[in-house]
């Protein structure tokens, strides 16, 4: 079908702009050595991994289900890292992944003899106490009190026996020069052990994808892990994969008037697009701009009881009316991974445009959906 016939609300990944992003992660593997994989709590749509996994090295999961995932629907390289492994999950989770990333040394003391049994990839998680970004903490892995990685300080070189690598995630969103300044920290605090490692993995955060991105500064990072202790380099990054590769189309249902203009949509902020109330940002609506710019400003809203469920104030040229439809653009990530249905809230098909514009449904969702949740 076209894209003007997709049932509302649905999420719609664009095959072209997806691999175009493919291809750029793809060149910064050719070009340096580098492996890099797809962290999927950003963008779990297995309908797309034979495509990712034709550019990308394989997946990183955050525990037992997402590693399952990438098992089954990709089958390349399977990373996974934990703050805290479950008892009952450790050994499937060995059967499926190459790569087992522990939090701390408790945990790889705890998990110790069923790794060896195994004979898996063995990495740490270090904190290099060394933020780099603003704001409240809410992504920043390096505030003060952090549970993820080991600090130096914490940090116990006679427990290294079995660990063939380190691993760091310490960014959000973020250029190169985050990254480089992170290695600064990485080498200042562990460099002296760097040389007994096998690889190291960058974690994500890393906007690669974005326009302005420091691809050259990333380049020379990488290789500069490569060539000073002859490490492997991994990154595993979420959002640059799928970034402004996918859209939300949704439907006014209504308009209304109460000292503003209002219009309610058939998508939620908080069930459909929860990082818009959480982050908080604000989407990209495509023919749309801020309040005020155009002539008719709008509050958009969704359909649930929740004050808070506005997506933001955006402006038209034309008033909305009710069977308008509107296309929320980078809407790919931390979306339908995030997605809920409070409220009774039905979940936004899934569809797909490929490359020549023609638009297929992969999942459509119901009241079953609604019910299978509850009990
Ligand atoms: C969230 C996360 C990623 C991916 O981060 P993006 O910001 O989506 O690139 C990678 N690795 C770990 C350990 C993470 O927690």
């Amino acid at each position: 079908m076209r894209f003007e016939e997709l049932p509302t609300p649905c999420y719609v990944i664009d095959e072209a702009l997806l691999e175009r992003n493919l291809k750029i992660l793809n060149g910064v593997m050719e070009r340096t050595g580098c492996r890099i994989l797809l962290a999927q709590k950003a963008f779990s749509m297995y309908a797309m991994y034979p495509m990712i996994g034709k550019y990308l090295s394989g997946t990183a999961a955050s525990g037992l289900y997402e590693a399952k995932l990438g098992y089954e629907e990709m089958g390349k390289e399977n990373h996974v890292y934990s703050p805290a492994y479950r008892k009952d999950e450790i050994d499937e989770i060995l059967s499926i992944c190459d790569h087992i990333i522990f939090n701390s040394f408790s945990q790889l003391e705890r998990f110790k003899d069923n790794i060896r049994k195994a004979g898996k990839n063995i990495g740490l998680r270090i904190n290099p106490e060394c933020s780099t970004q603003e704001g409240n903490g809410m992504y920043d892995p390096c505030v003060a009190g952090s549970r993820f990685g080991v600090t130096l300080k914490n940090f116990r070189p006679d427990l290294l026996e079995g660990v063939s690598g380190l691993h760091f995630h310490t960014l959000c969103e973020q250029n190169a020069d985050a990254l480089e300044k992170t290695l600064d920290a990485v080498e200042e605090k562990f460099g002296q052990w760097l040389p007994q490692f096998e690889w190291i993995n960058f974690g994500g955060g890393h906007h690669i994808t974005k326009e302005g991105y420091d691809l050259g500064l990333l380049e020379k990072c990488i290789k500069r892990m490569q060539q000073k202790y002859g490490l492997l380099v991994y990154l595993e990054p979420g959002e640059a994969v799928a970034l402004n590769a996918g859209f939300l189309v949704t439907t006014v249902l209504e308009t209304m008037e109460n000292e503003i203009d209002i219009a309610i949509l058939d998508t939620s902020a908080t069930c459909h697009m929860p990082d818009v109330l959480e982050v908080p940002y604000r989407p990209p609506l495509f023919g749309s701009g801020e309040a005020g710019e155009k002539t008719h400003t709008y509050r958009l809203g969704g359909p649930t009881c929740l004050t808070g469920d506005i997506i933001g104030d955006y402006s038209f040229d034309q008033p909305l009316e009710s069977g308008d439809r509107l296309v929320f653009g980078d809407m790919a990530i931390y979306s339908m991974v995030k997605n809920n249905t409070f409220n009774g809230m039905a979940l936004p098909s899934i569809a797909i445009r490929d490359k020549h514009g023609e638009c297929r449904i992969l999942h459509k969702f119901g009241y079953q959906d609604f019910k299978d949740r509850l009990s």
